[in-house]
């Protein structure tokens, strides 16, 4: 049975006093909800933050994870931060390939395998990210664009490897717009990722694999995405921010 999980992506939000209480705040309430061992809460705050929010938490079924890293592993890289360095603070998780950080930092399909090796290599597990523009979708031409990123960035992995990879779908058009993408569209992506992974990697792997919806997902409309046969929860920004926003997302996966 492959893992449910819920990712918060914190971006660049909070301050140190806060983030602690927000990852306190979660910890503790979500020993209200039963949390199966299948299911994983992932915390992604600013890096300043990861070891303050690791700390917090103590909740077995929650980990902490970066919202980026560099592909190398040192060196003079002036303000990034080493999937070495991530692995000596006991991080679990790192996001790649953001629609944002694809944006203003101009990360690419090539820098985003190196990425990947590089926090595979050093223990990490990855939230891979992928995603249309609404031009894309639009000229539909959003199929072959994920499936692009996907196989340019990860299809050199062996299958292995691959299951410390979780992939993320999260049409750019509904990050942080309130515009979620529909039940159906979701589902029409995820499935049509798993038939890809299919085909590359057999059906066992493709199963296994965990495949998260990201686009403005929110308490009220995260039972109906959650519910569908290829969506394994979800990668939250806004609704993140808040425990009873969170929480109210995590309770229907
Ligand atoms: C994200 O940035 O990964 C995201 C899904 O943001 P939001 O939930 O705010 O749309």
């Amino acid at each position: 049975m492959r893992k449910k999980i819920v990712a918060g992506n914190w971006k660049m939000n909070k301050n140190w006093a806060e983030a602690q209480q927000l990852a306190a705040a979660i910890s503790e309430q979500l020993h209200t909800l039963a949390v199966d061992q299948n299911k994983e809460v992932v915390l992604c705050p600013p890096s300043p933050f990861l070891l303050t929010v690791k700390k917090a938490t103590t909740h077995p079924q929650i980990k902490v994870g970066a919202q980026n890293c560099h592909q190398k592993d040192s060196g003079a890289f002036t303000g990034e931060v080493s999937a070495p360095m991530l692995q000596s603070l006991g991080m679990d998780y790192v996001i790649l390939g953001h629609s944002e950080r694809r944006a203003y930092f101009a990360e690419d399909n090539t820098s985003l395998k190196e990425k990947t090796d590089n926090a595979l290599n050093n223990g990490l597990k990855v939230i891979f990210c992928c995603g249309e523009q609404l031009e894309q979708r639009e000229a539909s031409t959003h199929f072959d664009l994920v499936h692009r990123q996907l196989s340019e960035a990860l299809f050199h992995l062996t299958a292995e490897q691959l299951q410390a990879v979780v992939i993320a779908y999260e049409p750019v058009w509904a990050i942080g717009t309130g515009k979620t993408a529909s039940p159906e569209q979701a589902e029409e992506m995820h499935a049509s990722i798993r038939q890809l992974l299919k085909e590359k990697y057999g059906e066992k792997t493709a199963e296994e694999m965990t495949i998260l919806y990201g686009g403005s997902c929110k308490p009220h409309n995260a039972e109906a995405i959650f519910g569908q046969k290829n969506v394994d929860g979800g990668l939250i920004g806004g609704a993140a921010l808040k425990v009873d926003s969170f929480l109210g997302i995590i309770e229907h996966l």
